[in-house]
């Protein structure tokens, strides 16, 4: 972050008489990594006044969502979010809370573990005031995990997934009576009235493979703790699954620059599902309320691959064939495919990636419509046959128009014009 933007944070913090500060993830990575990554203002008052006010002096724009007590101001050096302090009730366990507006310390209050509780009072300085009300730097010298009260839990079970986040993310642990608390609200049965939307949410946060190493730590607790449970009561995770759903997450890092984006899930739960009936993975789809192609790509993720692997597995393949069978995967299944341990697999899985999917056909459509011939299948079959034989080696180049025109023409595709 931009420290020169602090003394028009204090300037008008005094000015509207509000208290500013920076509170959670932003001044606990402060003093562990000494950096001020995200200007993540949290305002005791009214924020959007704050915020409008700090967008004229920064000439920015602001971004309100009133509903929320937030608000966005986009400025030259970058984007600060603003947010009002508050509070939160539960109607029930594992409901979503009911917010209003509320102190600092409530804000406080409400938060997951005692390392997010530390704040920065931006008013205050500088030098500015470091407030410690839980014991977070004593919790983060210990690398340890605490949660503020013991229902936390039991009102947001979800905080037990982000606990695992930030585990692995800090390499800190869940103190004892933390895991405890953890352990019993599972027994109590706290996710079961957790909407899929959110159980989704986390736990597709919790899947993500960066670092590299991550996944292997994330799901070695994951089971230790017995949450394999809140995805289905019959779900395991075996020692050797991990292990090679970690090399496939380490070959997912490692795959070229210009392929799509992998999401650990599609990486993660295709594999971790494995153990179970056709019917059980049905019932997890359903439990994390899926979106219907999501739920149809997962239940057919592993056999569609294995179908990819037989291919790759017989002998005198051709690059078209192979390129005919990579195409369509995901960049997830193409790392399971590099982690495979088989060597003809991951040999053909390697060269696709590095030559046979860059190979591009220089004949376009235009040239054979110049040569005569107009839109239709035909062409498309054309184009098709010859980048075929452009990947075998069979043609050259400078050979694809000929040899398109050769096949549109043994097809009997007629040209338009004599
Ligand atoms: P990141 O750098 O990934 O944003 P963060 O610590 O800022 O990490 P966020 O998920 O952005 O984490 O949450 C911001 C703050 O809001 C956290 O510091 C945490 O105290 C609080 N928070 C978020 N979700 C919850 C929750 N479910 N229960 C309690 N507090 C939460």
């Amino acid at each position: 972050m931009d420290r020169g933007l602090l003394p028009s944070i204090q300037e008008i913090s005094r000015r509207l008489r509000l208290g500013v500060y920076l509170v959670g993830g932003a001044p606990r990575d402060l003093i562990l990594s000494g950096r001020l990554e995200d200007l993540d203002l949290l305002v005791e008052g009214v924020g959007e006044q704050f915020a409008r006010d700090l967008a004229e002096a920064l000439g920015g724009k602001v971004r309100a969502h009133a509903r929320f007590g937030t608000a966005g101001v986009d400025c030259p050096g970058g984007r600060l979010d603003i947010a009002t302090a508050r509070r939160e009730s539960y109607d029930a366990p594992a409901s979503l809370p009911r917010v209003v507006p509320g102190t600092l310390e409530e804000d406080l209050q409400r938060r997951d573990f005692t390392v997010n509780t530390l704040v920065i009072d931006l008013g205050s300085g500088p030098p500015y005031e470091l407030v410690d009300s839980y014991g977070a730097m004593e919790d983060i010298e210990e690398g340890r995990l605490r949660v503020l009260h013991d229902g936390s839990f039991l009102d947001d079970p979800t905080r037990v997934l982000r606990g695992l986040r930030f585990e692995s993310r800090l390499g800190f642990r869940m103190d004892e009576a933390t895991e405890r608390l953890a352990r019993a609200a599972l027994n109590d049965g706290a996710f079961d009235a957790l909407s899929g939307d959110r159980l989704r949410r986390e736990v597709f946060r919790l899947l993500e493979v960066e670092p590299a190493g991550c996944i292997e730590s994330k799901l070695k607790r994951f089971e230790e703790l017995g949450l394999a449970g809140i995805l289905h009561p019959s779900l395991r995770i075996p020692t050797e699954s991990l292990a090679w759903i970690g090399r496939s997450a380490t070959a997912s890092l490692d795959l070229p620059a210009d392929v799509t984006r992998v999401e650990g899930w599609r990486l993660v739960l295709p594999w971790l599902l494995g153990s179970l009936e056709p019917t059980e993975q049905q019932a997890t789809a359903d439990r994390l309320a899926l979106r219907p192609e999501d739920r149809s790509w997962l239940l057919s993720s592993r056999e569609d691959l294995e179908r990819v692997i037989e291919v790759l597995r017989r002998a005198a393949l051709k690059p078209h064939e192979v390129d005919r069978v990579l195409r369509p995967l995901r960049s997830e299944q193409m790392a399971r495919l590099l982690a495979f341990g088989e060597a003809s697999v991951v040999q053909w899985a390697r060269r696709w990636l590095d030559e046979i999917r860059l190979v591009k056909l220089s004949l376009t459509g235009r040239e054979l419509a110049a040569a005569g011939f107009g839109p239709g299948p035909g062409i498309g079959r054309a184009l098709e046959s010859t980048r075929e034989a452009r990947l075998d080696g069979s043609i050259r180049a400078e050979e694809e128009l000929r040899f398109a025109l050769n096949v549109l023409n043994s097809e009997g595709v007629k040209a338009e014009r004599a």
